[in-house]
């Protein structure tokens, strides 16, 4: 049995210091009912605690990580970056450069203004959509997380979703009553609710593949009807790619699904690590956020040297289109492994996938929205997450999470992965 004597003294101290003992929810462990694992450092696809146990890591920091931990390029070039200093609260050229890998890649962005975090990048988005278009509700999906702003904290998912507060107290009922949430892959619901309040709609924020309530993809032309309703409404089609972006594909998933919104959201994965979010669209629309136009969004770190650094050195020079079919083909191994385990040990599951985002279910039916994925059998999500930790395997500990790989995930993880997930399902008390 592995020993987390260290990460549990660690945490006895931590829960008088922060509240939950943790800086973020998502990082607390209640719903598989272990002690959250202090972690210590990583490399490539590894991560060890501070117990001294290795783990092959399947979080990666949420996400954002497709080179691995401490790639030494990337860390070559932040020593660089950390030497000339780290914050003028003056332009400097890292931000053009990073602004121009996005517009370039991003098949919608024009222009683009860098934030620090996802939650920030939906906040001002929604801002802009309610300034551009003078209207106040928003509609979003039940069981997609987009941070932690009032008006998208209404049955949302992820850590939310984990601890079963999906109305966050705090959400004043006037911000509240704006918000207008319908099952995520329904197109009908979401055309009713046009119908009932589309004159004063400024805009659908969406994932475009769900990653907050575990994986789910949409369906065939939900994205597309999206689009056509705000068209037709003349509000605006938000797609946050704060997980997505440069995670499904080189494109990103608007690039994938060949869908376009007028605004991007985009977070962690263009800070290769470091804390860094980002809105974008059409010209036209960015240019009423200020100093351009009236709509008021701001930040001293905006747009950091460091973080501007391990996000343009690892997305423009590291990460190929050809990397995501590499790391498809890793999860095409893994998916193999899971369903051949499942139907092995009797374990009802359902894999579910998005160019490289990629999650399981412990469910016998599919899953296309929220009400499905909570049909999920957690206990024997808990007993497996336990046993995989035991196997020296690091999962999001939560059923409502995806799971991330990387470039520096090998063969051999894959392979010692699926072992782990044999002798996980083998354990599974039914
Ligand atoms: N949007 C989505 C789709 C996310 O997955 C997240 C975080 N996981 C956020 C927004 C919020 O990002 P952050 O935690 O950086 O505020």
């Amino acid at each position: 049995m592995k020993k987390y004597d260290q990460s549990i003294d660690a945490y006895k101290e931590a829960v008088d210091l922060m509240p939950g003992g943790v800086n973020s929810p998502v990082r607390a462990f209640g719903a598989v009912d272990m002690d959250p694992i202090f972690m210590d450092h990583g490399k490539g696809s590894k991560i060890t605690d501070i117990d001294g146990n290795e783990y092959i890591d399947y979080v990666l920091s949420w996400g954002p990580l497709l080179l691995g931990h401490a790639d030494d390029r990337v860390i070559a070039k932040l020593a660089e970056a950390a030497a000339k200093g780290t914050s003028f609260g003056a332009p400097t050229l890292l931000e053009n450069k990073l602004a121009e890998l996005v517009i370039d890649r991003v098949p919608s962005v024009e222009m683009i203004r860098m934030v620090n975090s996802g939650t920030e990048a939906t906040m001002s988005a929604l801002r802009l959509a309610r300034g551009y278009t003078g209207r106040n509700k928003i509609l979003k999906f039940e069981g997609s997380y987009h941070g932690h702003g009032d008006s998208l904290l209404i049955k949302a998912g992820s850590g939310v979703a984990t601890l079963g507060l999906p109305d966050s107290p705090g959400v004043p009922q006037t911000v509240a009553q704006h918000t207008i949430t319908v099952p995520y892959n329904d197109l009908d619901a979401v055309k009713a609710a046009f119908e009932k309040f589309g004159e004063d709609i400024a805009a659908i924020i969406a994932e475009p593949v769900c990653g907050n309530m575990g994986v789910v993809p949409p369906k065939d032309g939900f994205l597309q009807g999206l689009r056509e309703i705000t068209n037709e409404y003349g509000s605006l089609l938000i797609f946050d790619e704060v997980m997505t972006g440069f995670r499904v594909d080189y494109h990103c998933a608007q690039g994938y699904f060949q869908v376009m919104p007028d605004l991007t959201c985009l977070g962690k994965v263009i800070g290769g690590g470091l804390p860094v979010g980002a809105f974008g669209g059409k010209r036209e629309i960015m240019e009423k956020i200020a100093p351009a136009g009236p709509i008021y969004q701001a930040g001293t770190l905006s747009g950091n040297p460091l973080a501007m650094t391990a996000g343009y050195y690892e997305t423009l020079q590291a990460v190929e289109p050809a990397a995501y079919d590499a790391i498809s083909k890793k999860i095409d191994k893994l998916e193999a492994g899971y369903k051949q385990a499942s139907e092995d040990f009797g374990i009802p599951l359902q894999v579910n996938r998005a160019g490289s985002m990629f999650g399981v279910f412990f469910s016998d039916q599919p899953v296309v929205d929220f009400t499905s994925a909570q049909r999920s059998n957690l206990d024997y999500f808990a007993q497996y997450y336990r046993a995989m930790a035991e196997e020296g395997i690091f999962l999001p500990p939560s059923q409502f999470e995806g799971l991330f790989l990387s470039l520096a995930h090998t063969d051999e993880d894959i392979d010692r992965t699926i072992a782990a997930i044999r002798t996980a399902f083998s354990k599974i008390n039914k």
